[in-house]
């Protein structure tokens, strides 16, 4: 595949293996020549609706077959897919629109519990760029639907020329923990090497059957829908993940590949029809976003009767960096997150950016053919992030050891200095979350005129504990070092605010204690 567009890489899988299963999505089964056929007449489409080589085309729609016919479709056309996360209120959904400067979107009316059909019609009022909506699996009288745009092909073959090196394919949006969402643009190059690196790692066989149980938005699913056609394998889809629904599609379809973050895992095993179901197709599940506890790993292996890999990455780097090894025992892949894939270097550096022993904890630092061309219209965030030699800065602390195996430590922007000592917020929250009546913890730093920055923990605790901010503060003083202990414990009453993909939004929270509790 080194070396193919995008493009080319369902042009392949089509001559390939045409009569091959490529997608089952309910009750949908399309062949690797029917999902080329597929994309080719959306193609058309697109071209006759007046979208031009360069033209952002966004993508706001469920893991269905229809979003992977529109990346293949803006691949043929030259276009440049920008996913939308299917969750975003108005105002994260215009942020990503207007920064992209999105021309066409494709989209449907309700899905989890946002009415996109009220926020597109505010949406194109607001945003003049925004020229086509493209309703899917339902039509709306002012908007063009996905079959009427496929209807328009006149039979020609859409082609466009591509630079793999320079052209970018997709502009994909950071999650927006650490602050607003940022553009990322990555090029045919980035996410074909980066697919070719992944099936090596995960030894991809000609009749693994992945299960796409994911949000194909987010960076995970556009590399997972790549990983698919690049290997010509088969995926079934599931629109939104279910526990059980997985176990009886795991069972139904002879699933092989399973992943995720590992709290589906966890699901899956408490599940209480979980001994019913026969998973004995399953070859290896994938966990990746979060560090996994060293039992649950214990389970998968033991009780759903397959390899575990675990893997780590980032939107950036389109986007895995590193995977752990099939022959890796519990305790590594709990513990770490594995050593670099190919065509990926990693090193450890300092506050000035000088390279650190093996075990020191700093910012890891990467050189990957994935590395993307850089952050869309802020060429000064780019500049910050990639140096001279093409040496990105993650922003995440870690420890790399001499056999190249990496531990994540937390993000450098939430490392707290108290006076002068490190404190990692997630070793502190890991502490909270082992007290029986916290349901959520999260640690932030905030200024301090005497210490620099003290630290302050949010807590919610589970609905009936009886406990106060006190008795945590003593839980803490049990279990670490006095200069660990937060300096403020604040009960929260709502949840703690998230990203839609779950994650703490650190600066929000600091920002909310600040003007509320302290
Ligand atoms: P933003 O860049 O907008 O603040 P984000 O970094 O959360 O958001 P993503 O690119 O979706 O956006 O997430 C990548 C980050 O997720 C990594 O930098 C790392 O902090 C975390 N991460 C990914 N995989 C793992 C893993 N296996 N273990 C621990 N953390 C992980
Ligand atoms: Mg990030």
């Amino acid at each position: 595949c080194y070396g193919l567009s995008i493009a080319e890489l369902l042009d392949k899988a089509g001559k390939n293996s045409p009569d091959k299963e490529a997608v089952v999505d309910g009750k949908r089964r399309l062949t690797y020549r029917e999902l080329e056929q597929e994309a080719s007449e959306l193609a058309c489409g697109l071209k006759q609706l007046g979208i031009e080589p360069g033209d952002r085309v966004a993508v706001c729609l469920p893991t269905w077959y229809e979003f992977i016919a529109a990346v293949f479709a803006i691949a043929k056309a030259g276009a440049v897919l920008v996913p939308l996360n299917t969750r975003y209120r108005q105002d994260e959904a215009e942020h990503i629109l207007r920064d992209s400067g999105t021309k066409a979107v494709f989209m449907t009316d309700t899905f989890d519990k946002v009415n996109h059909v009220q926020q597109f019609q505010a949406l194109t009022e607001r945003l003049p760029s925004l020229q086509h909506v493209i309703t899917v699996r339902f039509q709306a009288k002012e908007w063009v639907s996905y079959d009427d745009v496929k209807r328009q092909h006149n039979g020609e073959r859409v082609e466009t020329k591509i630079d793999i090196k320079e052209d970018v394919f997709a502009i994909i949006y950071t999650s927006g923990t650490t602050g607003k969402a940022k553009g990322v643009m990555l090029t045919h190059e980035n996410l074909v090497h980066s697919m070719v690196a992944s099936c090596e790692a995960i030894k991809c066989q000609e009749d693994d059957v992945f299960l796409h149980a994911s949000p194909y938005f987010h960076i995970m699913g556009i590399a997972g829908i790549l990983r698919l056609i690049g290997s010509e394998t088969k995926a079934v889809l599931m629109e939104a993940y279910k526990a059980e629904k997985t176990l009886r599609l795991i069972e139904q379809e002879r699933i092989t590949i399973h992943s995720g973050v590992p709290s589906i895992f966890v699901l899956e095993l408490n599940h209480p029809s979980f001994h019913s179901y026969d998973l004995s197709s399953l070859r290896v599940s994938i966990m990746a976003g979060a560090p996994c506890p060293v039992e649950t790993i214990r389970k998968v292996k033991q009780e759903m009767g397959c390899d575990v890999l675990i893997s780590y990455g980032m939107t950036e780097t389109s986007p895995i960096l590193t995977m752990t090894r099939f022959d890796d025992d519990d305790i590594t892949l709990s513990e770490t997150v594995g050593k670099a894939i190919q065509g990926v270097r990693l090193k450890i550096v300092n506050d000035t950016r000088e390279e650190m022993p093996p075990g020191e904890v700093g910012e890891l630092a990467c050189q990957s053919v994935g590395l993307m061309k850089g952050y869309y219209g802020l060429p000064e965030k780019t500049q910050e992030s990639i140096d001279a030699d093409r040496w990105f800065y993650t922003g995440d602390l870690a420890t790399m050891d001499a056999d190249g195996y990496v531990r994540i430590v937390g993000r450098k922007k939430d490392m707290i200095i108290r006076g002068g000592y490190n404190i990692y917020p997630s070793e502190i929250e890991d502490v909270f979350y082992s007290h029986s009546d916290v349901l959520e913890a999260a640690v932030v730093g905030v200024r301090d005129t005497v210490l620099g920055e003290v630290s302050c923990a949010a807590v919610k605790v589970k609905q009936h504990a009886v406990i106060t901010a006190e008795d945590l503060k003593a839980y803490m003083k049990e279990q670490v070092a006095d200069y660990k202990v937060p300096d403020h414990v604040v009960l929260m009453e709502e949840e703690l605010p998230k990203t839609p993909s779950g994650k703490v939004k650190k600066f929000a929270l600091r920002d909310f204690i600040l003007d509320e509790k302290l």
